[in-house]
Parts: C-alpha cells; sequence; structure tokens
C-alpha cells in the first residue's frame, strides 16, 4: 500500500528540511503502522493520512528548528516523556539519526507499538520504556542526564515542569509544545519552574500548513539543579501541582 505522503514533505521544505528517501519512507511506514495499529487500540484520536502528516509528523517536526539554534542535536541525549505513539521523539529522530532518544510511555500498549516501530524501521539509538515521569525522574541513570525533555499533550505546564525538569542536565532544556493557552499556562507555572530549577527563555509562537489554531514552543533553560524532594511520587504532580506556596517553604 503506498500512500502519498505530500503533505509531510512540502511541510517539511517549509521547515527548512529536505527529506531523503529513506527518510520519506520511514514516514510512509510509520503512519502505515500507525493507522493498522489504530484499528485495534486506541493510539491516537487521527486517523487520516492528512491527519497523521501534519498534526504528527510535521507537528513534530516543528521543533527542530529551535533545537537546532540551540546546539543542534548530534549526538545528544533527548527524552519524550508521554510520547504516545511515538510524538514529538520519533519523527525528530528519523530526520536526526545521530541524537540518542528515550521515549517514556506509561500505558503498555503504546510501549508495545514503539517497540513493534522501532523494530520496523529499524532504529538504532532508541530506548523505549514503560513507566511514569515521576519514577525516571528519581532514578540516577535518567535524572538529570538529558540534553532535551520534551512533551507534548501530557499536562498542563506546573505538572509538565515537574515531569520534565528533573530529568534536564545543568545547561539543558525542557521544551513543551503547547497551544493557544500557552502563554496562561507559563504564568501559572511560573513559580513550579523556578523552585525545579528552571528558567523561561522563550515562548516561540510554531505554525503548521493548513492550521489556523496558534501553537508555541515553550522553550526552558536548566540553571539551577533540582532539589532532591522533586519530582514527588507517582501521581502527586498531577493531583497537587507545585504553587508559589511550595517556593515559600522551601
Ligand atoms: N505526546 C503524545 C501523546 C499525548 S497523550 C502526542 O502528543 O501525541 C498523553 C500521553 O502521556 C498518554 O499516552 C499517557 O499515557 C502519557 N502520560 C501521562 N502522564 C504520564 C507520566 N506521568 N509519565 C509517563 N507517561 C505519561
Amino acid at each position: 500500500m503506498s500512500a502519498s505522503m505530500t503533505l509531510l514533505l512540502e511541510g517539511a521544505a517549509r521547515l527548512g528540511l529536505a527529506l531523503t528517501p529513506p527518510q520519506v519512507e520511514a514516514f510512509r511506514r510509520y503512519q502505515a503502522m500507525l493507522l493498522a495499529w489504530n484499528r485495534r487500540f486506541n493510539l491516537t484520536a487521527i486517523t487520516e493520512p492528512e491527519g497523521v502528516q501534519v498534526r504528527h509528523f510535521l507537528d513534530a517536526l516543528s521543533c527542530l528548528p529551535a533545537m537546532r539554534a540551540r546546539g543542534g542535536l548530534e549526538g545528544r541525549r533527548v527524552v519524550d516523556v508521554g510520547t504516545g505513539a511515538g510524538f514529538p521523539g520519533l519523527p525528530l529522530k528519523i530526520v536526526c539519526p545521530a541524537m540518542r532518544l528515550t521515549l517514556v510511555e506509561a500505558t503498555r500498549k503504546k510501549t508495545d507499538f514503539l517497540r513493534a516501530l522501532v523494530a520496523e524501521l529499524a532504529l538504532t539509538g532508541v530506548t523505549v520504556i514503560h513507566a511514569r515521569a515521576e519514577r525516571l525522574g528519581r532514578e540516577a541513570l535518567h535524572r538529570e542526564r538529558y540534553d532535551w525533555a520534551l512533551a507534548r499533550a501530557v499536562a498542563e505546564m506546573r505538572v509538565l515542569a515537574e515531569y520534565l525538569l528533573p530529568l534536564v542536565r545543568l545547561g539543558g532544556w525542557a521544551l513543551a509544545q503547547k497551544g493557544e493557552h500557552a502563554p496562561a499556562e507559563v504564568q501559572r507555572a511560573a513559580c513550579a519552574i523556578t523552585l525545579l530549577g528552571g528558567e523561561v527563555e522563550r515562548l516561540e509562537p510554531v505554525t503548521l500548513p493548513g492550521l489556523a489554531e496558534e501553537r508555541f514552543l515553550v522553550l526552558v533553560r536548566k540553571v539551577a539543579a533540582t532539589p532532591p524532594r522533586y519530582p514527588r511520587r507517582e501521581g502527586m504532580p498531577a493531583k497537587r501541582p507545585l504553587s508559589c506556596t511550595d517556593t515559600e517553604r522551601s
């Protein structure tokens, strides 16, 4: 079955990316496998090739210019938290094979899909972990080990800060892909971000071909170590998001 990948190719070109034939083939297989698995398991609400190419593949690739502008991805350690069916991490890995990618996902059927997909695409330098971010953030192998921690559509910014920032090394970055509520969410998360050792560097507006909705990349720099008591135990960040009161108590 051969599907048209025109939307992806044109959108990638707009991002300054000339996809090679093997990369296009990898995306074609990713799309086919995602749509096939989706008929059996609910991996994603997006079920049309056009949606997959724009809302999944290009949306993920829209992180690339900001990441390249901050030191590139060659040999970098990148963790994608709550990656679901691999977004944004795997499309980035397909176009930047030299990055080292860890995919973290709490739902088993999704990690099963990711493992099958990584094998199908014969990707190297990808680790799939079935866990919650809070657990990883307390493990020496993962805590403050990553150059980049990414997430899309996982939690509001106050909660996401507690998932992502413990994983980022000093001088590294957390990147959250957000919609129109990004400015308000970031404002609400200001105390949480500072408490966890982050500093908001920029809210970068991004546009995707054919989509009117506002999108932002929230870029947070890790400027101080995360205090040892964070992240709190599994479930706590979402149940009781960090607030300015927590800052005063620390
Ligand atoms: N990032 C993907 C999936 C978004 S859905 C995308 O944008 O398409 C959110 C996913 O995050 C779900 O698959 C859920 O299982 C996972 N998730 C939520 N909280 C998590 C946590 N604390 N640790 C790991 N995964 C989490």
